[in-house]
């Protein structure tokens, strides 16, 4: 009997007929593989020689003095390689592909880090990389697909549906249905049918595996929380199975966009926002309308704006185990502008939700206290949209001048 990946009733593998016995041959290769005490090894190995592993958990000492609560900790991901949690899911991917003995990879990618993060591994790999996301995604994120198509990955522009993240992953699926045989889809986070909610969670766990261990050595005691952002899922599962079986609350930081009552957000646990249904291939929450029709979502943080969350999170919601809320893109920035001036970090927009729900808390624990951020990326890559949250008058004088030498460049070569 295959074990179809429930979690309270959330999860399990909608697939068409035709896929049915790839994901056999997926989960089969997946169980095999973690029963080899060798791959995990390979796997650790390969994380640190190449991604920089372990990554390191620092004390937030500015911060935590500011708040006057709970110590503030928080754990790297923005070190990785490719500059967040992205890495370890999709390095993870490609030795399972190498054991599979497939050379060639798709993958979706909304804002462009997923992408990144695959084309980086299959160039590393010596595999063929097609890469599918929302033509709007395209426009919005040039940067990222620019540095995709310079790692070697096919990157094809979706127009179908409302051109983003979802149509790109309805896509990918579609590819990987007429090539079944040389392909693998590398999905980006821990959604989708199973096994990849599992097997994404697997390859994440070393970011809490990571924190548990260090967080004793450095604070001498586990935390009470421990904060992470969630878009489908995969940082947030990652540092949380570090911590399940321990007396450790955890605390899922949704994207509340302009806020829950504008209904221009992607808060799908939070306050009641989603409804359970079947899409993607799996049952979860998502965001609907009474139709069963996908809403248009929205973040400041293009990697938080997905209309559907990990089958594991919402039973660890339904269980009590974990708490989720929604934090808005003002407060986003706000969060971010505090992290920088007072800690000389930079996190990337979607960290910062994390960041945001733990300052709202931190006051009402105890100085003696300890909570832990997951840090899941770097910021750098939201140079465009927090100069324009920032309103920087440098950047906009940097942009037009840009603009005005390639329209003079074009002048001169179309009157040439
Ligand atoms: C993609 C991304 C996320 C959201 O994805 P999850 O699967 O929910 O972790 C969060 N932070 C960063 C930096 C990302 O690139």
């Amino acid at each position: 009997m295959r074990n179809r990946g429930y979690y309270s009733g959330f999860g399990g593998a909608y697939v068409p007929e035709i896929l049915v016995a790839t994901f056999d041959e997926l989960e089969d290769a997946f169980e095999d593989a973690k029963s080899d005490p060798s791959f995990r090894k390979s796997y650790e190995q390969l994380m640190a020689s190449c991604c920089g592993r372990a990554t390191p958990l620092t004390l937030a000492e500015n911060l935590s003095e500011r708040f006057g609560g709970a110590r503030i900790y928080i754990k790297r991901e923005d070190l990785n390689h490719t500059g967040s949690h992205k890495a370890n899911n999709v390095m993870g991917q490609g030795l399972l592909v190498k054991r599979m003995g497939k050379t060639r990879v798709v993958a979706e990618t909304g804002a462009g880090q997923h992408g990144v993060a695959t084309a980086t591994m299959a160039a590393r790999m010596g595999l063929e990389c097609t890469i599918y996301m929302g033509e709007v995604d395209v426009i919005r994120q040039r940067p990222n697909v620019f540095w995709m198509e310079r790692l070697g990955a096919t990157v094809v522009s979706v127009r179908d549906g409302s051109r983003t993240l979802k149509d790109a992953i309805n896509e990918a699926f579609r590819d990987w249905m007429a090539h079944p045989d040389t392909t693998h889809y590398v999905l980006g986070t821990a959604c989708g049918p199973h096994p990849f909610p599992e097997m994404v969670t697997y390859f994440q766990s070393i970011i809490g595996q990571e924190a548990r261990r260090q967080v004793l050595n450095q604070a001498g005691k586990l935390p009470k929380r421990v904060y992470a952002c969630v878009g489908g899922g995969s940082n947030a599962m990652g540092i949380f199975s570090g911590f399940l079986d321990d007396d450790v609350e955890l605390v899922g930081a949704e994207a509340g966009g302009r806020g829950l009552g504008s209904g221009r957000h992607a808060s799908r646990l939070a306050g009641g926002q989603g409804s359970i249904g079947i899409a993607q291939g799996y049952r979860s929450y998502f965001l609907q309308d009474g139709d069963g029709q996908m809403r248009e979502t929205h973040s400041v943080a293009a990697g938080l704006d997905y209309i559907g969350v990990s089958p594991i999170l919402a039973h660890l919601q339904r269980s009590g185990r974990a708490r989720f809320e929604a934090v808005t893109d003002s407060e986003v920035v706000d969060a971010m502008a505090l992290t920088m001036r007072c800690e000389g970090l930079v996190p990337a927009l979607e960290s910062a939700h994390g960041f945001a729900q733990a300052f709202k808390e931190v006051r009402g624990l105890a100085k003696e206290d300890v909570v832990i951020v997951n840090q899941s990326g770097r910021g750098d890559k939201d140079i465009f949209t927090v100069a324009e949250a920032f309103e920087d008058p440098g950047w906009r004088a940097f942009i037009r001048h840009k603009a005005e030498q390639y329209g003079a460049r074009e002048l001169h070569q179309g009157t040439a």
